[in-house]
């Protein structure tokens, strides 16, 4: 028989991301009653991942779970705030139990690292698809908006870009290498990291914050733009893991950092004055982060390299472009 839509939800997703005090209605009413604390604004995100399209179809269902939570994670993230309550929107194919149980399991355990209470959201059958809504909260004024970074801010990214587009290509088979670089550029696209802590840490040092999903390139621009000013990156200073590296070479490490996606790593700056403070209170070695460029007053993107600027094919992948 069936799996039906009620005993689906009991199963698989009633309880199972963290327990918060502030949910006084979760799943099982009409809609969820959450208590937003006095003093500070709520934040909401929300993000679809469609199968053929933000994830190759027959991608290991605790990944799409994971990411479906992961990328509204990432998006919280660059704002400064912290999550604290999801709604899942599932469309599935079939009621597949042993797909479930790992969807949810890659969902649930995601949501319990960073306390997030599911709280709600609805089932329906057609193609697979997966929105997550995501709310959280930041100190009122405090968010980390787009618009804050002004001409001679320094920029800063978190970890190391491009490793997801090696994974995705690992996924698609477009890329071969050995076996070691192989699980690590598979593990950093099928379960991103999203850089809560970091986001949050920044409130207090950074002008603006975007989070990478469509490249660096393409994303610093998007924080320039926002900005009403231009961002000059410098190629060499593009940090690139070693096993990416490994399995690319370094030349196509960094494009892959600037041109590729799904990083969910975070690009923000600081006032030349802050940086000290940065350095000191945040140190770059633990928190994991990277100068890499510089706000300019002209607009525009731009890419540099021994003083010349470099040309990119396509600065970001964009849905609706060519
Ligand atoms: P309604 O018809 O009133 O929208 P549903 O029967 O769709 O109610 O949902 C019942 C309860 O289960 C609601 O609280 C809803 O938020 C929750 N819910 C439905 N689907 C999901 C899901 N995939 N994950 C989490 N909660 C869900
Ligand atoms: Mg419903």
């Amino acid at each position: 028989m069936p799996l039906s839509e009620f005993a689906l939800i009991e199963r698989y997703f009633r309880g199972r991301g963290a327990k918060r005090a502030d949910v006084r209605v979760g799943i099982g009413d009409d809609a969820a009653l959450l208590e937003c604390p006095p003093g500070l604004e709520l934040v909401a995100a929300t993000d679809t991942l469609v199968a053929g399209v933000h994830f190759p179809a027959g991608s290991p269902p605790a990944s799409i779970g994971h990411r479906a939570l992961a990328v509204n994670l990432s998006d919280l993230a660059a704002m400064g705030a912290r999550p604290a309550w999801a709604l899942l929107a599932l469309t599935l194919p079939a009621a597949d139990e042993a797909w479930l149980a790992e969807f949810a399991e890659g969902f649930s355990a995601l949501a319990r690292a960073h306390d997030v209470a599911l709280v709600g959201g609805d089932t329906t059958s057609g193609p697979l698809c997966v929105t997550v809504q995501l709310l959280g909260h930041v100190p009122r004024a405090a968010a980390l908006l787009r618009s804050g970074a002004r001409p001679a801010d320094l920029v800063f990214v978190s970890g190391t870009p491009g490793d997801a587009a090696g994974g995705l290509a690992v996924e698609q088979a477009r890329l071969t290498a050995p076996s070691e670089v192989v699980t690590y550029l598979r593990k950093r696209f099928l379960f991103p990291a999203p850089r809560i802590a970091l986001g949050e840490s920044l409130r207090n040092y950074a002008s603006a914050c975007i989070d990478v999903s469509d490249g660096l390139l393409g994303d610093a621009g998007k924080l320039a733009h926002a900005s009403g000013c231009g961002v000059e990156l410098s190629f060499t200073d593009i940090p690139v893991s070693e096993l990416l590296v490994r399995a690319v070479g370094e030349e196509r490490a960094r494009e892959l950092a600037l041109t590729g996606g799904d990083d969910y790593e975070l690009c923000f700056t600081v006032r030349p004055s802050e940086v000290g403070r940065l350095r000191q209170e945040l140190p770059p070695e633990r928190w994991g982060y990277t100068h890499i460029g510089v706000m300019r007053e002209a607009s525009g993107a731009i890419v540099t390299r021994g003083g010349n600027v470099m040309e990119f094919s396509h600065s970001g992948f964009d849905h609706f472009g060519s």
